[in-house]
């Protein structure tokens, strides 16, 4: 049976309304099915969000962290279910969902909360008293590749901050959230406070994001709709996040572990079939350390040999959808015509489950910046190899892309990772295969996106500042 939106702490049915149907991509059965929601949805949202603004903005910090921390343990409650969910609906193997995908968002609800109890509501600035207050009602719109994860940093963050919420979550992956609604009612979150309005980006996306009584939209996916949802907000001069795409480059440099470093590049650019959008997908070696490099790269892909997602040692699942995979297979394809060599992988690709969306990991080499698959984001396990002859040279070849959200620095001396990495035009980068850190700001620089996510800078998004002047004293005297 169909999954209806909630709004204002009611679980609503399906009956009589158009639905979009879930489907597993790892043999394209259909397992479930939400309602294809409309403006109208979106406008009966925006005001239980609206209605409760008040009386969630004006309960204390110490009952939001409260409701946060509960919502943080029925994740960790409900794990096993999340991630068998994660894994039927998008694809992620079993083992991976449970760890980075289930895993990864109680850790971002935890980083959130300890910077939610060590904010600093009130304080003296020159002639006044500074208040931080929740900046209204947000729409939080999602994606389908680590959904709980992105759903938490942008629903957590605005919850503690003491914002209401309207949560559009990918109509491809849906029924975590769905579900994540049902945790929020068994924790008692009053009505209201968060409300899920499921459908596509047309019916749902583009309306939530021009809402009138909407005062923020924070969005995760592509930088196209990125740019469509910005426009959207401007109209009524929203205060718009966005956490966008990628192309991120790791830079080996000439004192590289080998294994290591081959064994972190792949890791970062094939883990969840590369569908995360800080993947290290462009690795940049130097030319003396080429042969080798390839020749590790080659034998450790057989680790990421696809398999089927409910297996505990498979580390490739399918992609999300069909349609991804057809999206990922069209830019190999590309990068075959404009000459890239394929050292493993490429078009051809088994079925370990029969109707399943699935990619070869594909590693190229040779590529050159006049390549399109240089340049553009995949969104799939295809890691591009150009070699370098000096340290500027990398840095100059990892600049060269319209975004900016991460990257990686290989080298035996971390102060000489270091050097490089602050000369690197992103937002995160990691030294020697540091993965992602909820309790650091994550976020892109140029196309990538604007504003960052997890930790005291991810909360921070939510909060207006309000300047009382000549209130500088009333604070010291503890009014
Ligand atoms: P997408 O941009 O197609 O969709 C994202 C969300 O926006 C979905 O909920 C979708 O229904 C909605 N949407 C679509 N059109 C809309 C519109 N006109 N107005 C408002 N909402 C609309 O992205 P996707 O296919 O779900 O995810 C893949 C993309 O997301 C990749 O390009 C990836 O790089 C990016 N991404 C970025 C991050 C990050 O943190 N920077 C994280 C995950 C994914």
């Amino acid at each position: 049976m169909a999954i209806g939106h909630d709004i204002a702490g009611i679980q609503e049915d399906a009956d009589g309304r158009d639905t979009i149907d879930v489907v597993n991509p790892a043999d394209g059965t259909v397992i479930g099915a939400v309602v294809a929601g409309g403006p109208a949805d979106v406008d009966r949202a925006v005001a239980a969000a609206a209605d409760a603004f008040h009386m969630w903005s004006t309960t204390p910090m110490s009952q939001r962290i409260s409701h946060v921390q509960a919502l943080a343990e029925g994740l960790a409650r409900h794990r096993e279910h999340l991630a068998a969910t994660l894994s039927s609906e998008m694809g992620s193997p079993i083992a991976f969902a449970r760890s980075a995908q289930v895993g990864v968002a109680i850790a971002d609800l935890e980083r959130l909360v300890d910077a939610a109890r060590a904010h600093v509501e009130r304080e003296s600035v020159s002639n006044s008293l500074v208040v931080s207050e929740p900046v209204g009602v947000v729409a939080a719109i999602t994606p389908w590749n680590f959904p709980l994860h992105q759903i938490m940093l942008k629903v957590g963050a605005a919850v503690l901050a003491g914002c209401t919420v309207v949560l559009k979550p990918s109509e491809v992956a849906p029924l975590n959230a769905a579900f994540v609604g049902d945790i929020l009612r068994e924790i008692g979150l009053p009505a209201g406070v968060v409300n899920i309005v499921h459908g596509d980006g047309i019916g749902v996306g583009a309306p939530l994001a021009e809402h009138p009584l909407v005062d923020m939209v924070t969005f995760t996916g592509s930088r196209q709709v990125g740019e469509q949802v910005a426009r959207a907000a401007a109209g009524t001069i929203k205060r718009v996040a966005l956490e966008l795409g990628g192309k991120s480059a790791a830079i080996v440099l000439d004192d590289a572990p080998l294994k290591d470093s081959v064994r972190g590049v792949l890791a970062s650019c094939f883990a969840n079939a590369g569908q995360t959008c800080a993947a290290q997908t462009r690795v940049l070696v130097p030319e003396r350390m080429l042969e080798d490099w390839q020749r590790a790269a080659v034998e450790q892909a057989v680790a990421w040999a696809p398999g089927d997602p409910k297996d505990e040692s498979t580390a490739t699942g399918p992609l999300a959808s069909a349609l991804q995979r057809d999206r990922v297979r069209a830019h190999i394809a590309t990068a075959i015509e404009e000459g890239a060599r394929a050292l493993t992988g490429g078009l051809e690709v088994g079925e370990p489950t029969p109707g399943g969306a699935y990619v070869q990991p594909t590693i190229f080499t040779e590529v050159t910046p006049g390549m399109r698959i240089f340049h553009e984001e995949v969104f799939g396990p295809v890691l591009t190899i150009t070699p370098y002859a000096t340290v500027d040279e990398a840095v100059d070849l990892a600049n060269d892309s319209v975004y900016g959200l991460s990257g990686g620095v290989w080298s035996s001396d971390p102060r000489r990772a270091l050097d490089v990495a602050l000369r690197m035009r992103t937002g995160t980068v990691g030294i020697n295969g540091a993965g992602l850190d909820v309790g650091a700001p994550f976020g892109g620089y140029k196309q990538s996106g604007v504003g960052r996510e997890c930790g005291v800078r991810g909360f921070e998004e939510f909060l207006e500042l309000k300047s009382v002047m000549g209130a500088a004293a009333l604070h010291d005297d503890g009014s």
